[in-house]
């Protein structure tokens, strides 16, 4: 039996996703070939990165407006150090919200100099910073769209004049937002998009070229930009079920449509967060992230029967990241409405009981 998937990622995709990538696997659009067994070079898979590419730039209304979409392998954990080898000449801000944050700092500083504009550290990264200023002189200003972990979510993103660089793993795809206001943009498909392997990055070419090194060329987006993301094997098959995933997001109304759908997802967990006297929710309320609902027992002598409870509700996935405790709620693009009502019963059953 299916089970009610809040895993933060990989995580749940669309079943009818499931069902297509499985058998294409078997017979790749009846050509009597597996799509694991095609050259990446054959018109059939070009013809699905194309579309891949095409497709993630049209859901973010960026079609002819100078930016490009790739497909990278090495995670968005690359992208912490591809993005600055390729645009960080002196020095860069970023805004640390959280591990991702941190992270990306740290690789950061191996190629210059970086500004902390604002941290939410000192509380265990449960809020948003709201005030801070970009130095002009920057090279760019990176921040974290949701924060996995922590279960935070920016809501809006400075005005500024340097290019704007953004983590949105966990919620590209999810919310309308002016993506033009990004410069570069990057996503490990496995958070909302597709199967571990492949990482989305979507540039405005014109920010490219603007550092002195030297770049090898499997770091360097200009180089995957001219190879049109086949500088080397790209990840097929993760590439494939991606384009499956953006394709069922198109043809359910696309991001608008399921940004709606997000809402009612994240208000049906919050309102019993907040209405349970059992939970608590650690994220602060006006940052709470449509995607992860972070949230812990008030009484921790609750936990072995409600970790009982959900369990048995055929839940999977709820437990929290480590260095938050609790439980995460996270609530991607394919997770149904039903999947929520399911949890929200068993934390009202809880009530019942104790
Ligand atoms: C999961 C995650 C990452 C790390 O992704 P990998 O693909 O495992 O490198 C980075 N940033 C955010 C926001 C994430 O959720």
């Amino acid at each position: 039996m299916k089970k009610h998937n809040f895993s933060a990622g990989p995580c749940i995709l669309p079943q009818e996703v499931f069902q297509q990538a499985s058998q294409a696997v078997l017979d790749f659009n009846d050509s009597g070939l597996s799509i694991l067994e095609i050259s990446h070079r054959s018109p059939a898979f070009v013809k699905v990165i194309e579309e891949a590419r095409n497709l993630a730039l049209e859901l973010l209304n960026l079609q002819n407006k100078g930016y490009k979409a790739l497909f990278l392998q090495g995670g968005a954990s690359m992208q912490f150090l591809m993005t600055a080898y390729n645009l960080l000449n002196k020095k860069a801000a970023y805004l640390n919200t959280g591990t991702w944050s941190s992270k990306a700092i740290k690789e950061a500083k191996l190629f210059g100099e970086v500004i902390e504009a604002a941290s939410s550290k000192d509380k265990n990264f449960n809020y948003i910073p709201a005030d801070y200023s970009i130095p002009e002189d920057a090279d760019y200003f990176h921040c974290t769209s949701n924060n996995t972990i922590f279960g935070t979510q920016m809501k809006s993103f400075p005005q500024t004049e340097v290019p704007v660089v953004c983590d949105m793993s966990s919620d590209i795809f999810s919310r309308v937002l002016d993506f033009s206001q990004f410069d570069l943009i990057y996503a490990g498909a496995q958070k909302n998009m597709g199967p571990a392997g492949a990482t989305l990055v979507v540039i405005k070419e014109e920010i490219l070229d603007k550092v002195k090194r030297e770049i090898p060329s499997m770091m360097s987006y200009k180089v995957h930009i001219e190879k049109e993301s086949m500088f080397n094997t790209p990840p097929v098959y993760a590439v494939y079920v991606s384009l499956l995933t953006l394709r069922w997001l198109k043809s359910r109304g696309g991001i608008s449509a399921v940004e709606e759908r997000n809402a009612q997802k994240a208000k049906l967990v919050y309102d019993e967060i907040d209405r349970n006297p059992l939970f608590k929710g650690f994220a602060a309320v006006e940052d709470r992230s449509a995607m992860n609902a972070t949230f812990n027992l008030t009484d921790e002598s609750n936990k072995d029967k409600f970790d009982e409870m959900w369990k048995e509700a055929n839940i999977n996935g709820l437990s929290g990241h480590r260095s938050v405790g609790g439980y995460r709620a996270s609530m991607y693009n394919a997770l149904p409405l039903e999947s929520v009502q399911v949890l929200v019963d068993v934390m009202q059953n809880l009530e019942k009981k104790a």
